[in-house]
């Protein structure tokens, strides 16, 4: 029988990771385009301020706050998918060569496509007056948002916005950077969204080819008078709709790159890009430090006691938050009659004639702390017997200690087969 998911533990050890990823992206993402804005507001931004009117101290000191109280929400929105995929309901994968790069893709721009829609239709929903008060009111306390806006939700809103993503991750198999590459996007839109100043390239008159992508001007009107513009990314809901506010095109046209002043933009513009990058760069460190965190030490092979098989240890195809292991090669792979090794001591009657290689001999392997392993099953092919226990690795060998009915217990270690060799070697002929 596994041991029951430590809810507890699980909370202590992922949580704190969790959370410094969520109030890091919007910190981080914020606090670089503030940067971008400060330092070419002269050459570029002045220029390109939407309203007359300035953001107070007490608006960015509004806007981040609740901006970290979201980050809060989606924290724990967080761990429970962490748990959940633990549990096998969501499948989030790791292995690239699953489902290949067009399905990364495509679930990627679907994602997006998908939570676009939701979001016009639940801030549109949000402007009624019956909910306006209760989900909405604190993000449009930002007549001039700036970045720092971002998150800036009550935290009904905060939990209508996050919901998306376990709703989506539950019912489309999602690739781990696939849903990154989603947060980041998200992010990023949101802080250039409510920069105060035009980000985006513009021009003179609607653009045929660009005019669906959502400008700061666009967003910044909605916030100005709240009854138009509530499209997040792209601006067909908003057009379908007809919910485009009317001097929308007018008001992004006075923004429209002069050709005589292209230079100083073109800088601008590639410091925003590699601004981009940057974020994109540093929330991918952060991202990988976390998945290394919730990811084995364990994974690769194991010589098992005596050096008698080759144990290949990988996250389980199931439940790839979890740890199995299969027989890759064994000393003897053939009985006393040269006949290939079978799994003859198997309670199942039907498994008796299967090879051991490529057996299963580890199964649902939890990390439950730095180290420490617990749960899942341990098949031992010698006496057919299935054992749960601990497994430590210490000093680079694994301890395996495990019962089988709370009455067979049995202790075993494992070393990596290289460093068994390595021993071996220094030894000479
Ligand atoms: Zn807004
Ligand atoms: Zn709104």
């Amino acid at each position: 029988m596994p041991v029951a998911f430590d809810l507890w533990r699980e909370l202590i050890r992922v949580f704190p990771t969790i959370f410094s990823l969520e109030a890091g992206r919007y910190l981080i993402t914020a606090g670089l385009f503030s940067l971008i804005i400060w330092a070419f507001w002269r050459s570029h931004y002045a220029a390109r301020k939407i309203q007359t009117r300035s953001a107070t101290a007490q608006d960015y000191r509004r806007e981040v706050f609740a901006s970290l109280r979201t980050a809060l929400i989606f924290s724990i929105t967080g761990f429970g998918m962490y748990c959940a995929h633990s549990a096998g309901w969501l499948t989030i994968y790791e292995d690239f060569t699953v489902k290949g790069p067009l399905y990364f893709v495509a679930t990627l721009i679907a994602m997006i496509l998908a939570q676009d829609a939701y979001f016009y239709w639940t801030h549109r929903a949000m402007h009624h007056p019956r909910l306006f008060r209760t989900f909405h009111w604190t993000h449009h306390k930002s007549k001039t948002p700036t970045p720092w806006a971002a998150y800036a939700f009550d935290v009904p809103e905060a939990i209508v916005v996050v919901a998306f993503v376990p709703l989506w991750a539950a019912l489309v198999p999602m690739h781990d950077l696939a849903i990154f590459a989603f947060v980041t996007w998200q992010i990023v839109r949101n802080v250039m969204g409510h920069a105060g100043v035009e980000m985006y390239p513009v021009s003179g008159k609607p653009s045929r080819l660009f005019g669906w992508w959502n400008t700061t001007t666009h967003h910044d009107l909605h916030h100005q008078n709240g009854r138009s513009n509530y499209g997040l990314y792209f601006s067909w809901w908003d057009r379908w709709m007809g919910t485009e506010h009317p001097d929308y095109q007018a008001e992004v046209a006075a923004f429209a790159i002069c050709p005589l002043r292209r230079k100083k933009p073109a800088r601008a513009s590639g410091a925003i890009a590699s601004l981009i990058a940057l974020a994109f760069a540093s929330s991918l460190i952060m991202h990988g430090h976390a998945r290394a965190q919730t990811r084995s030490e364990i994974a690769g092979n194991w010589a098992t006691n005596g050096f008698g098989s080759i144990v290949q240890f990988h996250p389980c195809a199931s439940a790839p938050q979890t740890m199995c292991g299969r027989i890759i090669w064994m000393w003897e792979p053939n009985d006393a009659q040269g006949r290939p090794r079978v799994d003859n001591h198997n309670p199942e009657r039907g498994l008796r004639t299967r090879s051991l290689i490529g057996v299963e001999i580890v199964r649902n392997l939890r990390e439950t702390e730095s180290g420490v392993w617990t749960a899942g099953a341990l098949y031992n092919p010698d006496d057919g017997r299935t054992y749960t226990g601990v497994i430590t690795l210490r000093n680079g060998m694994l301890e395996l200690r495990g019962c089988a009915l709370s009455v067979f217990c049995q202790t075993q270690i494992w070393r990596r087969p290289d460093d068994v060799l390595l021993a071996a070697r220094s030894l000479g002929q």
